[in-house]
């Protein structure tokens, strides 16, 4: 049987949702550690994907029962941490120095030497200090 894990960033704890929670005729669920209400149209979302995901999990199974297709079991994560995103401004030095924004010949050809051997032959975990 499938349930859900709620990370509430507010207060920054957890709950589970169960299937008897699951239905539109519930209110949004509320966060039982700080009393954060749910948005609606979210809470509806969430409904139907929770619903569509259980039902892709409980047909892997039937699948398997009926006519030994592979048995898969499929879990949702999400990265415990939000991260909020930042704008990315590039520079014109940096835009320059590497030849952001012009084609790729070009661009190797203004980038510095060490920068260019990278990305001319790109070596996982390499330092860029290997290189000079
Ligand atoms: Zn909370």
């Amino acid at each position: 049987m499938e349930y859900l894990k709620v990370k509430c960033h507010w207060c920054g704890n957890s709950f589970h949702l169960y299937n008897r929670d699951m239905s539109y005729e519930e209110r949004p669920p509320m966060c039982p550690h700080c009393l954060t209400r749910m948005d609606k149209t979210q809470w509806e979302r969430l409904i139907d994907a929770y619903f569509t995901f259980a039902e892709v999990n409980k047909n892997f199974r039937k699948y398997h029962e009926d006519r030994g297709e592979p048995l898969f079991q499929v879990e949702l994560l999400t990265e415990k941490k939000y991260v909020k995103p930042k704008k990315i401004v590039l520079d014109d030095d940096f835009t320059q120095q590497t030849g952001a924004g012009t084609s790729m010949e070009e661009a190797l050809r203004v980038m510095e030497k060490p920068f260019a051997d990278i990305v001319r032959n790109p070596v996982p975990n390499r330092d860029i200090a290997d290189y000079e």
